[in-house]
């Protein structure tokens, strides 16, 4: 199984997603089912702000979003990583700036490019078109992003134990973060 998990995920939901304009309205929130879409709908997309960079700091980038956070098993994240499992965040473009750095792309097969720092050749994120996904290591405050599954655990090394409750997907397709039972949910800064 090689699915470069961040830049081939595939989400899939059985309702629609709702419209933010949703959630300030009382009709559909009288609805029970629909209130619980609706607050699933503000921790999957947390407005948020954070910062992160590239190693040698030449890069700098905000997001102000999260779409997704997860773990990817697959042999192409641990190519790329060189961790056993790589913890990624899936970020809508606009809620992407970068603040300062150049970059240079770098094709992926069909799936999407690498933006690469200059200095360091860091992967600063994978460009996806309408979303990018991140390292959620590279964040300044990685532990404010919490990823909430697990996927391609058909590649999981043998001698990684899973430990927590997280939704586990075999291969890259997972379900939409507005359905999981374990939301997306950024930390808010404290102090
Ligand atoms: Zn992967
Ligand atoms: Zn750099």
């Amino acid at each position: 199984m090689d699915c470069h998990a961040i830049s081939s995920i595939h989400w899939f939901s059985s309702e629609p997603i709702l419209p933010k304009a949703w959630l300030c309205s009382r009709r559909y929130n009288r609805k029970r089912r629909w209130l619980k879409c609706a607050q699933f709908y503000v921790e999957a997309n947390m407005s948020i702000v954070l910062q992160g960079g590239c190693r040698c700091g030449a890069v700098r980038y905000e997001i102000t979003e999260v779409f997704d956070a997860g773990y990817c098993h697959c042999n192409r994240c641990r190519k790329r990583s060189g961790a056993p499992v790589f913890a990624f965040a899936v970020i809508p473009h606009e809620a992407f700036a970068l603040l300062r750095g150049e970059l240079f792309a770098e094709p992926v097969e069909r799936l999407g490019r690498d933006m690469v720092c200059r200095s360091c050749r860091t992967i600063v994120y994978f460009d996806m078109g309408d979303r990018v996904s991140i390292a959620i290591g590279f964040l300044d405050q990685p532990a404010r992003v919490k990823p909430t599954f697990h996927q391609c655990t058909s590649s999981k090394l043998p001698w990684l134990d899973i430990l927590d409750d997280l939704p586990r997907f075999a291969e890259n397709i997972v379900t939409h973060p507005s359905e999981r039972a374990s939301p997306i949910v950024c930390e808010q800064e404290s102090g």
